[in-house]
């Protein structure tokens, strides 16, 4: 297969571990030997999920957890407040709203985070809301949003806070018991680096209590069955789940315990600075405000004078190096470097050096190694 490295915001490398243990055997999963595996993977997403509370997993992709999030708890005509800084916070909107949910969106400018206090002066105006949406990184725009600090401000209000950290947990702090986070969802493919197709969702008592009072709209993302189902003994889901994409999610889970989550989140933080560095030496210019820009995926303002494609398409077909581009009115406005799963200096010192060589080919006045000096300089100790 295609060799190219992958440095995009999901789906990112994954391990031959991982890849090994999803070639396993299927097993029958109603089985005593596979309910040992879905209760070793639950237990150890509530572990990266830093929650007492337990996990299901979805057989679908990130975006299956957020719908399950608002199908479960909505009735119609329920007022949500959806946090809208970008794609991903939009969705949460319009899945509101194809539920028959009312949104209120409190729109963000793309590029900059959310202002808690604002959330709060609208949890005062309004006080029918039955949830608050955000997106803790906003991969559409490279920005991470407050949620600890918006942990606390809802914390004195009636309502839910649900929380998409697809493309943060197990690249950034998420801290569900401590923050205070009553529904938290992500993906399979982002920083947890294991392939895609599976969800992760996590529920808090209070969620369980609107949960149990509400009619889920779907059938197939009926929590309540999840819960029946992955709380019996041996736990089992309720529907046929995708046995080798468990397989593959135990056996990444098992390499995020083994590096230990704390050091996997500062080898993303280290990424993401040496990411920031090597961009600014390069004289480009970062999108959002450093302040608030995203551990797992750095976002940058293309270049006056190359178009999309002929940059990211150099690095692709020449270079064999894969970034992403920006999203609807960000499209060829910026390009995107994932830094998230399993990325290390090695990958950040050939991104550089391939991004330095195709800037030059298309005629930018840069000094070669530029940039890979100040990703390494990152890395390197301060006393050599
Ligand atoms: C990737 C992503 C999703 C989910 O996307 P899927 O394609 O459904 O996996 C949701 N939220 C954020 C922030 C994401 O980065």
């Amino acid at each position: 297969m295609d060799e190219t490295l992958l440095m995009i915001p999901g789906p990112t490398r994954v391990a031959p571990r991982v890849l090994k243990a999803m070639s396993e055997n299927i097993v029958n999963h109603r089985s005593a030997i596979f309910g040992q595996i879905l209760k070793d993977t639950s237990q150890m997403m509530s572990d990266v999920f830093r929650t007492t509370n337990k996990s299901y997993l979805l057989t679908g992709s990130g975006t299956a957890a957020m719908e399950a999030a608002m199908v479960n708890i909505l009735k119609k005509g329920d007022k949500v407040l959806n946090v809208v800084g970008g794609k991903f916070g939009q969705r949460f909107m319009q899945i509101v709203e194809a539920h028959g949910g009312t949104s209120l969106p409190l729109e963000v400018e793309w590029g900059q985070a959310v202002n808690p206090d604002e959330v709060g002066f609208l949890l005062e105006e309004h006080e029918d809301i039955k949830a608050v949406t955000v997106v803790h990184n906003e991969t559409s725009t490279g920005v991470v949003n407050p949620i600890k600090e918006l942990g606390k401000i809802l914390r004195d209000h009636d309502t839910l806070y649900v929380v998409d950290t697809v493309s943060s947990l197990a690249g950034d702090d998420v801290e569900v018991d401590d923050y205070g986070i009553d529904i938290c969802v992500t993906g399979s493919q982002k920083c947890m680096a294991a392939p895609p197709g599976m969800a992760s969702i996590t529920l808090s008592n209070d969620a369980w209590d609107v949960v149990n009072r509400t009619d889920s709209a779907s059938y197939y993302l009926n929590l309540k069955k999840y819960k029946k189902s992955g709380d019996a003994d041996p736990p089992e889901t309720p529907y046929t789940p995708s046995v080798s994409l468990i397989y593959a999610m135990h056996e990444a889970l098992k390499i995020i315990m083994d590096e230990g989550l704390k050091n996997r989140i500062n080898r993303h933080k280290l990424a993401a600075k040496a990411t920031r560095n090597g961009v600014k030496a390069l004289g480009l210019e970062l999108f959002p405000e450093e302040e608030v820009s995203s551990t797992t995926v750095t976002a940058v303002r293309m270049p006056e004078g190359v178009t999309d494609g002929e940059f990211r398409g150099t690095m692709r077909n020449k270079y064999r190096v894969e970034l992403a581009g920006g999203q609807d009115h960000l499209k060829g406005n910026i390009f995107r470097i994932g830094h998230m799963g399993n990325i290390t200096h090695r990958e950040l010192i050939t991104t550089f050096s391939a991004m330095e060589m195709t800037l030059r080919e298309l005629g930018f006045d840069i000094q070669m190694g530029e940039g890979v000096a100040a990703v390494a300089d990152t890395y390197l100790p301060e006393d050599v």
